[in-house]
């Protein structure tokens, strides 16, 4: 890029990667045929009653300014479906309405972290929290998890040592982009105890809760901290929803700091747009058995794909618990990147590189299995033919 004045921005602005998974979408967009899973979404469009809900809030003439802290119909859903969800008594005053996950994470991001600080997470992940962090002049600090015939784990202690006096917070995502790894009870109280003796917040990204394939919906930070625990919730409205394309999120935050973060969402979006806060009330009122139904075909898909690819003997993989991704290595693959252009251009079916969820995930690929299974099997067998003749 040349421009005049390039060197006036920001160096984190300008060291900003570009993002390893749409690289490789600006290979094969466009293709005939082609199968696409690399995007972390499903194909289903988004209900119609959520739809009507937003539609006719907008012929209604909700078209003004509105709350920055999201309309109070909405957080008062929102408080609703943590007691129905997660037995959890919140008040309307804990959840901020932000737009999209995304800007949820930016917005913890923005309260907690800038120059010279560090945050740690756990990899491989997906990019955004990273870079985001990066952007805000600190440090992101991965743990990488291993993966062995227990799937894939996280060495608690290894976390421990990546901590230093700069560190401000933890950010775990459970179940995780891109490889379905998900805390249980006991690891999501050891990074608590971690947290609570370090002096550090934790940033809960729990967007995958509901699509957890041994139970209702995976263990949650929500079971084990209290109030007085320093934690933030990101989350979406985008995955369980069928709703990526809305932009809308929330974030539960302890009450205290309900200001602080309407003040961070006036400063950067102002407010997401009321007609589409009508649409996330449907989604959480009368929600439930979309979701349900989603996380069903999810898991048909899951078994699926992962039974056709490890008949070739030629994959690393572990069964994701929860999520919609699976995260596979190919057997003397080194070049996840030139490989998945290889894919695209052999097999027709677009994957995500290991290598765009950092170091820890070169060699494998992310699969997103939430599609019509139709779809799904038809990649799994494209995908097996290529394995096993390479
Ligand atoms: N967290 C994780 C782990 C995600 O995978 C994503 C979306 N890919 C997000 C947050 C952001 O979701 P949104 O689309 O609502 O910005």
């Amino acid at each position: 890029m040349s421009s005049k004045l390039f060197h006036h921005l920001r160096d984190e602005a300008r060291r900003a990667p570009e993002s390893g998974i749409t690289a490789v979408i600006g290979h094969g967009r466009g293709r005939p045929g082609l199968i696409p899973l690399w995007v972390g979404e499903g194909d289903l469009a988004t209900p119609g009653f959520i739809c009507d809900a937003a539609v006719d809030s907008l012929r209604g003439g909700d078209t003004f300014y509105t709350w920055q802290r999201g309309i109070p119909e909405l957080r008062a859903a929102l408080a609703a479906y943590y007691r129905r969800q997660f037995g959890a008594d919140f008040s309307d005053e804990e959840f901020i309405v932000t737009g999209g996950g995304m800007h949820a994470i930016l917005l913890a991001l923005q309260a907690l972290a800038g120059h010279g600080d560090e945050v740690v997470y756990i990899a491989p992940a997906w990019p955004n929290f990273a870079a985001a962090a990066e952007i805000a002049g600190a440090r992101a600090v991965p743990v990488e998890l291993d993966l062995s015939e227990n799937g894939w784990t996280l060495d608690l202690a290894r976390l421990e040592a990546a901590i230093t006096p700069r560190s401000r917070a933890i950010f775990v995502n459970s179940p995780s982009n891109p490889t379905g790894w998900t805390a249980d009870r006991s690891t999501l109280e050891q990074l608590r105890d971690i947290a609570r003796r370090k002096g550090l917040w934790l940033i809960a990204d729990e967007i995958y809760s509901r699509f957890h394939y041994d139970d209702a919906r995976a263990p949650s930070f929500l079971d084990v901290t209290q109030a007085g625990d320093s934690i933030l919730f990101v989350n979406s409205f985008s995955k369980n929803w069928a709703m990526t394309g809305w932009r809308i999120g929330w974030l539960r935050i302890p009450p205290h700091l309900q200001q602080l973060f309407e003040n961070l969402v006036q400063y950067s979006n102002s407010g997401v747009p009321h007609f589409l806060q009508r649409g996330a009330v449907a989604a959480l009122e009368q929600g439930d058995a979309f979701v349900d139904e989603q996380v069903e075909r999810a898991r048909t898909a899951r078994d699926r794909i992962c039974r056709a690819l490890t008949a070739t003997g030629r994959v690393r993989l572990a069964v994701p618990e929860g999520a919609f991704y699976l995260f596979f290595g190919i057997a003397g693959v080194t070049d996840s990147h030139r490989a998945a252009l290889d894919i695209i251009d052999e097999a027709n079916v677009g994957l995500a590189p290991g290598a765009a969820f950092g170091a820890g995930g070169e060699g494998f690929f992310r699969l997103c299995f939430h599609r019509r299974l139709d779809h799904v099997e038809e990649a799994a067998a494209r995908l097996a033919d290529w394995i096993v003749a390479r």
